[in-house]
């Protein structure tokens, strides 16, 4: 009998229809979401600039939340993405994989999901920016970047 391929779900699954897995693993661990971002705080219009400074929470050489179950918890800014976040937090990443999918995008040849290797996302992550975590003696502004990931 002739076998058929069926569709991966990150492509044939809308953000929510996911299960709770699915969207854990469609998440590509880069990161960059974890980066502390500023914003005039009178004016929720303005630019959002984006640091190179890591939540104090992220672990740089693992590479993820060091505490991830209790992340909103141990960090009050740390905000639960959902399927309609994906679409109103303009200040993701182009490349996060919620964002591209919400947008009905495919995902780059560099997710895991595609290339089946955890740690093809980090030339395209955080750590391209050549992260520092976050500390009361770092001044946020003095780590602004062009927020050029979307060209990674
Ligand atoms: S608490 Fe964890 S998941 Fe949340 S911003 Fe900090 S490092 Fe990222
Ligand atoms: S930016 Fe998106 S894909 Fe990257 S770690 Fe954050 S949620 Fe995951």
């Amino acid at each position: 009998m002739k076998q058929y391929e069926t569709a991966p779900f990150w492509e044939t699954k809308t953000l929510e229809e996911l299960n709770a897995y699915e969207w854990e693993a469609l998440c590509d661990g880069c990161g960059l979401c974890c980066l502390n971002r500023l914003q005039d705080e009178d004016d929720d219009t303005a630019p959002i600039y984006l640091t190179r400074v890591a939540c104090h929470c992220y672990d740089i050489g693992a590479g993820g939340c060091s505490d991830y179950a209790n992340r909103f918890e141990r960090v009050e800014g740390c905000m639960r993405l959902t399927a309609e976040r994906a679409a109103e937090y303009t200040w993701l990443p182009e490349t996060c994989a919620y964002r591209l999918r919400q947008q009905g995008r495919a995902l780059p040849s560099w997710h895991p999901l595609i290339s089946k290797d955890p740690h093809s996302v980090r030339p395209h992550g955080m750590h391209a920016l050549n992260p520092i975590l976050e500390s009361e003696d770092i001044d946020l502004e003095d780590y602004i970047v062009d927020n050029v990931i979307g060209d990674l």
